[in-house]
């Protein structure tokens, strides 16, 4: 290498190593490089407040989000959206800036036996709250997420049809109970119950091509799409509190089957969106994605509402299990494994 080449070549090195070194004093560099690999610093610390029984019933998921609130006062809150026909109340947690327009909706258990969503949507929670103070994710603070989204939880939607699922008739007021055991074939055996306690699948009564949904003639333990959209409290207050406050994106959970419904007849710019967001989804998870052709056998549901009236994109999660529904307590570390970084993966890209 001769002089000059070699000045040229030295010089140039001194600028790459002036301008790294500007960066890095700014914090430029980490920021870059955590979003372009994809890394974070998360404590794995234990989860304590989320019950981990096999059965996490609707007064253990009431108490837990009130034990966060208790814990995180600054930021959890913990309300009622509506009562149930047995008049139970509808909690919804939220977390993070409720005044930041950047909204996340996130639920779990609108069908009764898939009630373990309750227990990893809640168990995420707890997981980004124990990051709170030097947590990083993906380029961001933990802290900065919290005060950029607010991330808006109803971790069991049908909690009549849960209760009925783990602990049948008894779980139900003495009124409804005759009623219940009929709609069920006269089976005591309501373990498989996905329906609320009207025998309404709220899989099917939103307002999302509604009147093609087929299903079951009458009330019972799954399909019975009900009279009208929106004719059940759950769903009622879902789209009640969802009106004045539009989502940049919805997580619904059910399980199982290890796949996530993201397609609902979106055209152009939001169609290319709503695919490349589903699918780092599910690289996150390891799920698969459901076909465009098996999403549309299905109609009514809380996404496909969501994703068609508002225009914002929408996933139907469903978890893995190594049996039918519900999933074993024996799954759990696996299943929350695959989700653990979902809630903060849809606060990263909304607070963007
Ligand atoms: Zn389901």
């Amino acid at each position: 290498m001769g002089q000059r080449k070699r000045r040229i070549y030295l010089g140039g090195l001194a600028a790459i190593l002036a301008v790294c070194f500007v960066a890095a004093a700014r914090g430029v560099p980490q920021r870059w490089l955590e979003r372009l690999f994809e890394l974070d610093r998360l404590k794995e610390s234990y989860i304590s407040v989320i019950g981990r029984t096999q059965e996490y019933s609707y007064e253990r998921c009431k108490a837990d989000m009130e034990e966060l609130q208790k814990r995180w006062p600054e930021l959890v809150r913990v309300e009622s959206i509506g009562t149930t026909a047995f008049g139970r109340d509808i909690m919804m947690l939220t977390l993070g800036n409720p005044d930041s327009p950047n909204r996340i909706w996130v639920d779990g258990g609108i069908h009764g036996r898939e009630y373990m969503g309750a227990q990893v949507i809640l168990s995420q929670v707890e997981f980004i709250l124990q990051n709170e103070k030097d947590g990083r994710f993906r380029g961001w603070e933990i802290s900065a997420l919290l005060e950029n989204c607010g991330v808006y939880i109803v971790p069991m939607l049908n909690p009549d049809g849960v209760m009925l699922s783990q602990q049948g008739v008894f779980s139900a007021p003495e009124a409804f109970r005759e009623e219940l055991a009929a709609m069920n074939g006269g089976s005591q055996n309501f373990s498989r119950w996905k329906a609320n306690g009207r025998g309404v699948d709220l899989g099917c009564n939103f307002d999302a091509r509604w009147e093609f949904i087929e299903g079951k003639p009458a009330p019972g333990p799954m399909g019975y799409k009900g009279t009208a959209p929106f004719s059940e409290a759950e769903s009622r207050a879902v789209q009640d509190y969802l009106a004045d406050r539009p989502m940049g994106i919805t997580l619904s959970y059910h399980g199982a089957g290890a796949e996530v419904y993201w397609w609902y007849y979106q055209k152009g710019e939001r169609l290319v969106r709503d695919e490349r967001l589903a699918r780092e989804l599910s690289r996150i998870t390891g799920y698969d994605l459901v076909s465009e052709e098996r999403s549309r056998e299905s109609n009514g549901g809380l996404k496909d509402w969501y994703l068609s009236t508002y225009g914002n994109p929408g996933f139907t999660i469903e978890m893995r299990s190594p049996e039918p529904c519900p999933i074993p307590i024996q799954a759990f570390l696996e299943v929350y494994e695959e989700n653990k970084r979902v809630i903060l993966w849809a606060m990263a890209w909304i607070a963007k």
